[in-house]
């Protein structure tokens, strides 16, 4: 690679965690108040920056000031939105501001077509300060330094994914189920998936894969590593939200199951 003339490419975990930070707030479980002693244990909701010639983040959740500010990225040229739950978009209001005061140029804001009529209400301050692209299944978005296909997930009636194709391919599967079949197929050739794994196990049917699922879905692909995020680190048994695997269970589980990572807030990949 020519240093000059093309500039380091790295995938961000912004945060790796579902749709409550780590610890929450409202439980005083064992992996809580491990997570409350333990920095490192910490998880915001899941979000990634693919940051080279541009910087591009995959949602947009509360906690993405904090985020921006902890990985230093100090500007936003592209969004892409999977899908709308709150653990993804309640941070799209704190791309206004900075506009004014630093002079930028609209942000480019690619979202599911059907959903784009939420800038038209809650988020209608934002019309002068971003560029909105519907997308849909079967997209490609070209930006200067990568390619992005988007692909369904199993999740909402309009939730993506998407395929990052550059020195290597990763497949970002957020949040989901077992993936539609056409989806499977496309991410057949990626080098890594990252991938729900909402709950530590579930005893009843939900929109997200549970750790040994997910782990099990992996394995029937040929993608040799796996990178599970949007992690509650707890369980839901007997409708319950229960503590799920502390951290020296998750160290064995990656032990047992070589290739596969529990992404971490600040996680850094070269891509
Ligand atoms: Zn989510
Ligand atoms: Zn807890
Ligand atoms: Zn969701």
């Amino acid at each position: 690679m020519n240093m000059d003339t093309e500039r380091a490419k790295e995938l961000i975990f912004l945060g790796s965690g579902g749709p409550f930070a780590l610890p929450h707030f409202f439980c005083q479980c064992v992996v809580c108040n491990e997570a409350r002693q333990s920095p490192l244990q910490r998880r915001t909701r899941a979000s990634i920056a693919i940051a080279g010639e541009e910087v591009t983040l995959v949602d947009a959740g509360p906690d993405l000031e904090i985020q921006l500010e902890r990985e230093r990225i100090g500007n936003i040229d592209n969004i892409i939105i999977t899908h709308w739950h709150y653990d993804h978009i309640a941070g799209l209001g704190a791309i206004g501001y900075p506009q004014i005061m630093c002079g930028w140029d609209p942000v480019d804001v690619y979202v599911p077509e059907n959903l784009t009529c939420h800038f038209d209400h809650e988020l209608a301050f934002l019309k002068e300060r971003i560029i909105l692209h519907p997308i849909h299944p079967g997209d490609i978005i070209r930006f200067p330094d990568i390619d992005c296909e988007i692909v369904k997930t199993s999740h909402t009636e309009h939730s993506i994914g998407i395929i990052f194709n550059s020195k290597i391919r990763v497949a970002y599967l957020v949040d989901t189920a077992l993936p539609p079949e056409d989806t499977c197929r496309k991410i057949g050739g990626a080098d890594i998936l990252v991938l729900d794994a909402t709950f530590d196990s579930i005893d009843t049917e939900w929109r997200h894969f549970a750790v040994q699922d997910a782990i099990n879905f992996w394995k029937t692909t040929s993608i040799p590593d796996c990178i599970l995020t949007h992690l509650s680190c707890h369980r839901w048994e007997n409708s319950r939200w229960i503590a799920g695997f502390n951290h020296a269970e998750r160290v064995a589980l990656e032990k047992q199951n070589p290739g596969l990572r529990f992404a971490y807030d600040g996680l850094r990949l070269q891509i």
